[in-house]
């Protein structure tokens, strides 16, 4: 038996409770993990409180990320003892994932955790950190470089927008964190950002053009906020669009893409293939500065205290990234 949350639904009841599980439950899959850690995403408190049909099969147990140790392996590249990272492939919403102390999944999912990095560190940053990488991997293959100018981060308290922080400002950028949380100031400031808006500023209706502020965009909230930043844009601007945490709508126009030659490169981690999430890993190991994000920016839960902080996550009361330690 392990423990796990599961998800259940029947007729209308949709409930998510911390449940024991036999192991003979697993899904198939060609490796068994030992489960050190696990987070919770944005997805994951969708997928917890119902909020969104994240769960495509019931019983479910959520959880995108997982970090832990081989126990069983019928695939080529990966034996007992080594410890991995696995980040989505419809884990924890279409297969069961990374919120539970067991969890056995298809080997081609799996990523070798980087050298020197702990499993603990590796779900600081999680699926929200390694999409802040992917997004930050865009800007620089679009050809975003320091001296272009001001990089503005939206959701900055968010999982996506602090490790957003963190990266582009080891690498140089100047940031310019947008939150609707003035009094995480400090905060977004230890992390690496210059300066801090409003994101009220933001999130209106807005013109289809309007200054040219920003040479780079990394953007977690979609609807308002992002049409907002594509008009605000400098000519040739590069917007990396990975969330919908204000909607899933984008009332924009064509003008700044016609007018100012803006670019709007789309982030999926969930299917991203297997070379980029390798890069993406390996970079995170390297472009941030893990100790320090850990320390301001993680809060370590229990399986016990998960559905509670789900819930507080969608109200937006949560800052930076929740760690669960599966064994606690
Ligand atoms: P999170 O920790 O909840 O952060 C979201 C942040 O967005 C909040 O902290 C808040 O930042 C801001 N926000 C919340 N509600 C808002 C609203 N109504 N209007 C404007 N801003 C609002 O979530 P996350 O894990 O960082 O994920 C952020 C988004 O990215 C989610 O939509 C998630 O689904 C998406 N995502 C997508 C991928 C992908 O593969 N494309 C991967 C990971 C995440 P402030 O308090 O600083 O304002």
């Amino acid at each position: 038996m392990f423990n796990a949350i599961l998800i259940e639904k029947q007729d209308a009841a949709y409930r998510a409770s911390l449940k024991q599980v036999e192991e003979s439950a697993l899904p198939e899959g060609d490796v068994s993990i030992k489960v050190a850690y696990s987070t919770l995403n944005y997805k994951d408190a969708l997928a917890i409180t119902g909020k969104a049909p994240v769960v495509r099969q019931f019983p479910m147990v959520p959880g995108i990320d997982l970090a832990g140790t081989v126990e069983h392996s019928a695939h080529a590249d990966f034996k007992a003892g080594d410890q991995v990272i696995l980040n989505g492939w419809g884990v924890g919403e279409a297969h069961w994932g990374g919120l539970a102390q067991k969890a056995r999944v298809n080997g081609e999912w799996l990523i070798r955790m980087p050298e020197g990095m702990l499993a603990s560190q590796a779900m600081a940053i999680g699926t929200a950190g390694y999409t802040a990488m992917l997004c930050v991997m865009a800007l620089q293959r679009n050809g975003v470089t320091p001296d272009k100018g001001d990089i503005l981060v939206t959701g900055a308290a968010g999982g996506v927008g602090s490790v957003a922080i963190s990266i582009l400002a080891k690498l140089g950028y100047r940031v310019v964190a947008s939150t609707g949380r003035p009094d995480e100031a400090d905060y977004l400031k230890n992390l690496g950002a210059a300066e801090i808006i409003d994101r009220g500023t933001l999130s209106q209706p807005g013109k289809p053009l309007a200054k040219e502020r920003w040479a780079a965009a990394v953007d977690s909230v979609g609807s308002h906020t992002l049409a907002n930043v594509c008009a605000s844009m400098r000519y040739r601007g590069v917007v990396a669009a990975c969330g919908l945490a204000q909607g899933m709508d984008f009332p924009a126009s064509v003008a700044p893409f016609i007018l100012r030659g803006i670019t709007l490169q789309g982030i999926d981690s969930v299917y991203c293939p297997v070379a980029d999430r390798q890069e993406a890993w390996r970079r995170l190991g390297k472009d941030l500065d893990i100790g320090k994000l850990t320390q301001i920016n993680a809060t370590t839960i229990g399986l016990d205290q998960v559905v509670e902080k789900a819930a507080e996550l969608l109200a937006g009361q949560v800052r930076g990234r929740i760690v669960v330690d599966v064994n606690r």
